[in-house]
């Protein structure tokens, strides 16, 4: 690790115990955003967040109101002259189901080796408690931060950041800013310094058969009327081919073909597609046909069931019909592909294939757009640096599989460039059991914060 400024590694060597105490009473709060119980919670998380940027020393940190959960709002702009940065992250956290595989209680934070557990430690509130602990150490040791930052930090990117696209439009002038960096990401495998330039739009729905009023008796009907369970197994199974091609007519019309060179920088970068099969634990890996894992991971469209459900489940058997049957769908994006085209092609689809006998409807539960963005820009430059300068290690360049709706909204909304400066590690375990960050990358992530303000403050303008 190479650090220049004396006097800010003092202060955060100084200050770690309080930091880490600070650090798990944030993963206390069980901020679930999906779950209605958890409002309160939510909530809690935001004030807990406005007051320690306050005792930070940033400014104005206040609770804006969006309809749904708060969005922490607070800027420190005393930089005359110096670039303005926009930071995007979440406080809001995945459920936690299945519970007991948990090794020790998610909102129980403990400290295993170099690994915290907790869930929220890596997606996203490591990467919010590390641009507040930035600010404090670079307030403290310099009494001035190199940069004007405005802090965003929402509630609901879990649950599809159904009302951040509104609240960004109503903000507009007080988000005004040159650059959006959003901490939301990860590195690469083995731990490899990585800027993401690409991330995948979402499309999310839900597919309802219903038969008859009630379950009806097997032996009574079965033969007679349609089964919605078998019905909807028919209706999946049609979605995908065994070639891994989504089978929704259209639904590749808007994905943007790789080019030679982006196929082969993706080919460069240092993956073992068997030493990553064996760390899932999977038999084989699968996907689209002629593309590789990278490739299908980050720059490919991709349908999956995500939950699916009807009948009689317990223990024993119950002959019935089941009056019902429902799954839960989604789609990751890629370029082009918009979430509300690709759910009326999906829900077109469905009505046409679903057989008859049943009532068949689809409902469009979330979406978001994909995004690229572009690897040469001043902003990405500056973070490479920073990264290189704290980690020891110049990133490399990564498409992601998952999606942060809200960086499209930045591009389309505010117009303004993004860049994707997060730390955690590539197997920390976000939306499952045992979640976990390095304490080195989080540790080592505050640095590369400070010194990316540092890096923005030398770009000319
Ligand atoms: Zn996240």
């Amino acid at each position: 690790m190479t650090v220049t400024d004396a006097a800010l590694e003092a202060h955060l060597v100084a200050t770690r115990k309080g930091r880490y105490d600070s650090y798990r009473d944030l993963l206390r709060i069980p901020s679930i955003s999906a779950l209605p119980q958890h409002a309160g919670d939510c909530r809690r998380a935001a004030a807990w967040l406005a007051d320690a940027l306050t005792r930070a020393g940033v400014e104005h940190a206040e609770l804006a109101e969006t309809g749904g959960h708060p969005v922490v709002y607070a800027d420190w702009l005393h930089a005359p002259g110096a670039p303005t940065v926009l930071v995007y992250g979440h406080y809001d956290v995945q459920p936690v189901d299945p519970l007991e595989l948990w090794t020790s209680p998610p909102f129980e934070p403990v400290i295993v080796g170099d690994r915290l557990l907790a869930r929220g430690a890596a997606d996203d509130k490591g990467h919010v408690h590390a641009h507040v602990m930035a600010a404090e150490a670079l307030l403290a040791t310099r009494g001035g931060l190199p940069v004007n930052v405005k802090y965003l930090f929402e509630g609901e990117e879990e649950s599809g950041s159904v009302n951040l696209d509104r609240w960004l439009e109503e903000n507009r002038e007080r988000l005004t800013a040159d650059v959006v960096v959003i901490s939301d990401t990860g590195f690469f495998e083995g731990n490899r310094p990585a800027i993401t330039i690409g991330l995948r739009g979402l499309m999310y729905a839900q597919i309802d058969v219903v038969g008859t009023p009630v379950d009806v008796h097997s032996g009574g009907y079965g033969g007679v009327v349609e089964n919605p369970a078998n019905a909807l197994a028919q209706i999946i199974a049609a979605l995908k081919g065994p070639d891994g091609r989504v089978r929704i007519p259209g639904f590749y019309d808007d994905v943007v073909a790789l080019t030679d060179d982006e196929r082969a920088a993706m080919a460069a970068l240092p993956f073992d597609e068997e030493a990553y099969r064996q760390r899932i634990g999977v038999p084989a890996l699968v996907g689209e046909v002629g593309f590789t894992v990278l490739e299908r991971k980050g720059a490919r469209p991709s349908l999956d069931v995500n939950g699916i459900w009807g009948g009689f489940t317990g223990e024993g058997s119950k002959t019935i019909i089941p009056a019902h049957a429902h799954a839960k769908v989604s789609c990751r994006l890629v370029t082009a592909q918009d979430p509300d085209r690709i759910f009326e092609a999906l829900r077109s689809f469905v009505v046409e294939i679903a057989p008859p006998g049943v009532t068949t409807t689809v409902h469009q539960l979330a979406g978001g757009r994909p995004s690229l963005t572009p690897q040469d820009h001043p902003a990405t430059k500056a973070a490479a640096r920073a990264l290189e300068a704290t980690f020891g290690e110049a990133p490399v360049y990564i498409r992601e599989g998952g999606s942060i709706p809200v960086c499209a909204s930045f591009e389309s909304i505010l117009g303004l460039p993004v860049v994707m400066l997060g730390f955690s590690q590539p197997d920390e375990h976000a939306h499952a059991p045992n979640e976990w960050i390095d304490l080195a990358n989080y540790e080592t992530g505050i640095r590369t914060f400070a010194r990316m303000w540092d890096e923005l403050a030398e770009v000319p303008r």
